[in-house]
């Protein structure tokens, strides 16, 4: 099953991904948390991409575009997978669709995770990310169990760069502007499907597997 999700930042699209990677055993590719892992070693990659995502804006196509190659060609990737934050751009949805072409494979669904604007502004604020292993929580929605501090491995947990309000403003204009698109490009390929986001995790969660199939 090969999957994308679509969504605003912050339409919880990264915790449905996660879940639906668990459930039907396929690997979650976040091309942000390739970056982040990227920033936190230090990579030319990694200092690239951090000038652009503490300013909200997309890190360039070409320095995404391979990176996510590169990612499908691992043997984890032969059964589908779960792309989550690609493709944003019209170009990226391009390169995707021209490599799955050569494959002889195609994209099953493009899940719209849909949460207005004003929800978005809200929920990113309360957002917490692990210094550690990266694990995202929400103060009031997902709550870790010991404030301040992740579950899984007990690091610390911040409020990211780009996760600050005047940052969340600029991530939504360039969402609306560059990657909302791509409903369009989806929609025309007969591949769309919408869920109401601003709904409980779970009953998200219930509403994608109605769609993918127990
Ligand atoms: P995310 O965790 O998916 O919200 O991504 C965080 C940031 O990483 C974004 O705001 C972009 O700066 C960058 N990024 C992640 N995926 C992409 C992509 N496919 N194209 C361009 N920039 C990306």
């Amino acid at each position: 099953m090969k999957l994308i999700m679509l969504g605003a930042p912050g339409a919880g699209k990264g915790t449905q991904a996660k879940k639906i990677a668990e459930k039907y055993n396929i690997p979650h590719i976040s091309t942000g948390d390739i970056f982040r892992a990227n920033i936190k070693n230090g990579t030319e990659l990694g200092q690239k991409a951090k000038t652009y995502m503490d300013q909200g804006l997309l890190v360039p196509d070409e320095l995404v575009v391979d990176l996510v190659m590169d990612r499908f060609a691992q043997p984890d990737c032969e059964n589908g997978y779960v792309l989550d934050g690609f493709p944003r751009t019209i170009p990226q949805a391009e390169a995707l669709d021209a490599a799955l072409e050569k494959a002889g494979a195609k994209i099953d669904y493009a899940i719209n995770v849909e949460v207005p604007d004003e929800n978005i502004i809200n929920r990113m604020s309360g957002r917490r990310a692990c210094v550690g292993c990266g694990a995202t929580y929400h103060i009031v929605h997902i709550p870790p169990k010991t404030e301040g501090v992740c579950d899984k491995c007990q690091k610390e947990l911040i409020l990211r760069d780009d996760d600050k309000p005047e940052t969340v403003k600029k991530r939504l204009d360039v969402y609306h502007e560059q990657t909302q698109p791509l409903m369009d490009y989806y929609m025309e390929k007969g591949v769309l499907v919408e869920v109401d986001g601003t709904v409980a995790m779970e009953e998200v969660f219930d509403a994608i597997v109605e769609i993918l199939g127990a």
